[in-house]
């Protein structure tokens, strides 16, 4: 039972799943991580562009940014501060009121400490999942997770049910493996069928989510008369949010890029008439044009993008969170334990503390298993 020889495989290379698996590999696990995406972060990714004339623009379309007042998370920050992996943003944030076309308040500088990754929101994940003892595996849609009774082990098959190996031990990162809308989304049965582990179909209801719609904006020109670098909306139905993306620390200055949220009321609107599909390259396009004129009704002076697209985000934000303190469901005598954002709060900070509690669950478990044995070795030695 040497951690060394013990196989875990976690699904999902979003920043619950990447703390996961390099404390998991730090405490001498062979660890598999398993990304349909094509690259880690999950909803902290960083999206590649190309405009018209062939120039090169990233966005940081997911997490804009993220903050704490974990202290366990607040020393991994500093950890990662260390690496060159984060840097606080400090720009000129506030709201903006639709109404009276007015910023209606400034916040403090340095009120809550703003982290980003570096250069993009997905460097941590990339990191992490970089780490030695940290095998990935991107673009492989896990498709299903299968226990075997007979050797207390877990069997992994892709979506096309191609072998992916058997491991001791599996973290799954998405609410997505066991829920409906895996169902709803491809017409597959979820990859966990929590029937199967007595207690959890109970604890582990479908989670409702809330979708969201991204704009990502590039100028030629700065807008230099825009107030702050990052607002929040109020009295909007269609914009929550909008972010300066090239005022981030160690990002390109050569474009002007703007990251504008859609309200989740206008996302649900959107979603109830098209359904959960991918929606067409057409319908984008013309949510694209409804945020920006958003955007312009400010009434702040905003010029002619010259790139301007939407991304859809189906699960942006859990609704529920399913254990808020036990920070993640853990089933230690199948070694399975289910983590992400879901478990403890709907952002970046919830999804740090569940990955990072699952893998020390794993550990305790398997420091246990270890002394049980040695202490039965002992035994054996003594009686011979
Ligand atoms: C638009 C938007 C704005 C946000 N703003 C903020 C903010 O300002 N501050 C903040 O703290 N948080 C914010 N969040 C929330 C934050 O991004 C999330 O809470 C956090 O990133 C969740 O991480 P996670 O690891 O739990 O899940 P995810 O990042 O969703 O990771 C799960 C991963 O599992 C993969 N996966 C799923 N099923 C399978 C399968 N079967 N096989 C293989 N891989 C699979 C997915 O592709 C995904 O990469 C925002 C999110 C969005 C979308």
């Amino acid at each position: 039972m040497n951690p060394i020889a013990t196989k875990v495989a976690v699904v999902g290379a979003g920043i619950s799943g990447a703390v996961c698996a390099s404390n998991l590999a730090k405490n001498g696990f062979s660890v598999t991580i398993f990304e349909s995406a094509r690259g880690p972060g999950g909803r902290m990714s960083r999206r590649r562009e190309i405009a018209e004339d062939g120039r090169e623009l990233y966005f940081d379309h997911g997490a804009p940014y993220f903050s704490t007042t974990n202290t366990d998370v607040e020393e991994m920050i500093r950890g990662w501060e260390t690496r060159g992996l984060v840097e606080e943003w400090k720009q000129n944030f506030g709201s903006f009121d639709f109404i009276t076309k007015k910023i209606v308040n400034f916040e403090k500088d340095g009120l809550t400490k703003k982290y980003v990754g570096m250069p993009g929101m997905n460097s941590i994940c990339r990191a992490l999942c970089s780490e030695a003892g940290v095998e990935s595996r991107f673009g492989v849609m896990v498709g299903s997770l299968e226990w075997l009774e007979n050797k207390d082990s877990w069997s992994l098959k892709d979506k096309d049910g191609h072998d992916l190996g058997v491991f001791n031990g599996v973290v799954t990162s998405d609410k997505s493996t066991f829920s409906q809308r895996f169902t709803q989304v491809t017409g597959k049965p979820p990859p966990l069928d929590l029937n199967s582990i007595p207690g959890y179909a109970d604890i582990v209801k479908d989670v409702p989510v809330r979708p969201c719609f991204a704009l990502m904006l590039a100028f030629e020109n700065p807008l230099s008369s825009m107030p702050l670098k990052g607002f929040s909306f109020e009295n909007s139905e269609v914009l929550r949010c909008a972010f300066c993306e090239s005022s981030k620390p160690g990002r390109s200055t050569s474009s002007e890029r703007w990251v504008l949220h859609s309200t989740e009321k206008y996302a649900e609107s959107i979603i109830a008439h098209a359904g959960l599909q991918k929606p067409s390259n057409a319908a984008l396009t013309e949510i694209a044009e409804e945020l920006f004129q958003e955007f312009q009704r400010t009434g702040l002076d905003i010029s002619l993008p010259f790139f301007k697209k939407a991304h859809r985000w189906g699960s942006a934000f859990p609704v529920t969170s399913i254990a808020r303190n036990e920070k993640c469901i853990w089933d230690g005598q199948k070694k399975l334990a289910i983590c992400g954002d879901f478990c403890v709060s709907p952002n970046v900070e919830g999804a740090i503390l569940s990955g990072f509690t699952a893998a020390s669950l794993f550990s305790e478990s398997w420091q246990l298993l270890y002394s049980i044995r040695n202490r039965k070795l002992l035994y054996w030695y003594d009686t011979m």
